[in-house]
């Protein structure tokens, strides 16, 4: 059973959503029979909360408060999902950014193990992911240790991003949780004279993973542990690092109905994508001018400062850039800023767009990702399989997923950096941008791409070890 707070095509605001939605189809044709349980929010489209079906109700007891709990199925793309509905909570204008945050996730962790009693048949493994359902390894440790017949159930806690760590008062979680001093002490919730959400998943999963082996090796180091490293460094043996892959039939060039014209390898066709683009956003149409496209988060982790303080010089050259974005105000104006000097050559697109999205990926030439870190990160695959070369930090994930373009060996799936300054970022995009020019070198760094398998298949076998190992 997968436990998380998003999930494609239910609800997104990150990789996440993609992960929860694409892993559970990759494990099931492994034979592994998942079922995913999700918050019910407003976002959810229509058609979907019109199929579902209540197969319980209950209460769920938080602190002194008695709420309200309806357990609703629904069976979307092949995977059967079990919505955890109270519209206070969950009826809501976004998915987070609220400031009972404590008190939602809290719920929705008690409703998961107050709603197994009422299924037909227990799991054998609770998959949580990330802070929104860290709380469940502990609750199943301490709270429901004894309950009867949850004493086989094992967990496994994934870190999609350590920086975001639900991390609150100890008299609010203590008020929640109705817990004692006990479970505030340095083993347990304790974060420094608050609790952590992510410090009860660490604490207490059976298993550890996280998305990919370079960010399984950061977290262990103050510099990328966000305060845990400490805590991570103890459970080393525990922590399995596994690559996310992406949804290869949801994200196909070749059949999308968000993109222009279909293509696979025909640069041809991926040009009149970026021509039709260039119409759609108001840009200068030239097919030959590289286009270099960011689809992503606004926020301090995709290293948005780094393009800012590189954004004159990479304005000298004859590039366009495309952004579209959603996140932090301060980004957001210093981009606004950059269109005005210059207006040719940039176009903005604020707000999450998922078909923009998509003609982002398949118009543009280079995917520029300067990651300050990244514990995966999607959307460089999401390029690569619509032969769009990246550009990105080795940091995380990225690190694992792009090989650097060898000229003399012709191999390299993309173009590298390592320090995060604007010097080497401008480097490497002035480093791509010459190679654009040598045809013979494009079309080899476009096709070792395209050689490359980004899908789920190898890192589903990984899990499926991982959860064997737990209950055999
Ligand atoms: P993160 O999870 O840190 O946001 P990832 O690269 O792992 O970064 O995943 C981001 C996912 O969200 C990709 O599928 C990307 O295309 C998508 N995405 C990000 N911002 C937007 C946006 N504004 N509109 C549409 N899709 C977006």
């Amino acid at each position: 059973m997968f436990a998380a707070s998003e999930a494609m095509p239910l609800v997104k605001t990150g990789g996440l959503a993609d992960v929860i939605g694409a892993l559970p189809k990759a494990l099931a044709n492994r034979g592994v029979d998942v079922t995913v349980v999700l918050p019910k929010y407003g976002e959810i489209p229509k058609a979907i909360t019109d199929a579902v079906v209540t197969i319980a109700v209950i209460e769920v007891q938080l602190g002194w408060r008695r709420q309200y709990c309806g357990i609703q199925e629904v069976t979307v793309e092949g995977i059967r999902y079990l919505l955890i509905d109270n519209e206070f909570y969950f009826k809501r204008g976004y998915l987070y950014g609220y400031g009972d945050e404590a008190e939602r996730f809290a719920f929705f962790s008690f409703a998961v193990l107050e709603m197994l009693g009422k299924l037909e048949q227990l799991p054998d493994i609770i998959h949580c992911h990330d802070w929104q359902t860290g709380l469940i390894p502990f609750l199943l440790r301490t709270r429901y240790a004894y309950h009867p017949g949850y004493q086989h159930i094992r967990t496994v806690f994934t870190i999609h991003n350590l920086q975001y760590q639900g991390v609150y008062s100890r008299e609010l979680l203590q008020d929640l949780l109705a817990t004692g001093d006990d479970s505030f002490t340095e083993d347990s919730l304790d974060f420094y004279g608050a609790g952590s959400c992510m410090k009860a998943g660490l604490r207490f999963a059976d298993k550890l993973s996280t998305v990919s082996n370079t960010y399984a090796h950061e977290i262990q180091t103050p510099e990328y542990g966000e305060k845990l490293d400490g805590v991570i460094r103890q459970r080393s043996h525990d922590l399995w690092g596994i690559v996310n892959g992406i949804d290869t039939e949801v994200y196909d060039p070749m059949n999308d109905p968000h993109i222009a014209v279909p293509y696979r390898n025909s640069q041809a066709k991926k040009r009149q994508n970026k021509t039709a683009l260039q119409q759609e956003l108001g840009l200068p149409i030239d097919e030959t001018i590289p286009m270099i496209g960011i689809v992503s988060r606004l926020t301090g982790q995709k290293g948005f400062d780094l393009i800012g303080e590189a954004m004159p010089e990479l304005m000298k050259e004859n590039i366009q850039l495309v952004i579209l974005g959603s996140g932090e105000p301060g980004i957001e104006a210093n981009l606004r800023e950059a269109l005005l000097k210059y207006r040719n050559k940039i176009a903005l697109w604020f707000g999450f767009n998922e078909g923009l999205a998509r003609r982002v990926y398949a118009a543009s030439d280079m995917y520029l990702m300067p990651s300050r870190f990244e514990p995966c990160g999607l959307s460089q695959l999401i390029a690569l399989r619509y032969r769009t070369v990246p550009i990105v930090r080795e940091t995380g994930g990225l690190r694992d997923t792009v090989e650097p373009y060898n000229e003399y060996t012709g191999t390299g799936t993309g173009f590298t950096f390592g320090p995060a300054t604007t010097h080497d970022l401008l480097y490497t995009v002035r480093r791509a941008l010459a190679f654009y020019e040598k045809e013979e070198h494009w079309t080899r760094v476009v096709a070792n791409g395209a050689k490359k398998d980004y899908g789920w298949e190898s890192s589903a076998r990984l899990y499926y070890k991982l959860y064997r190992e737990l209950v055999s």
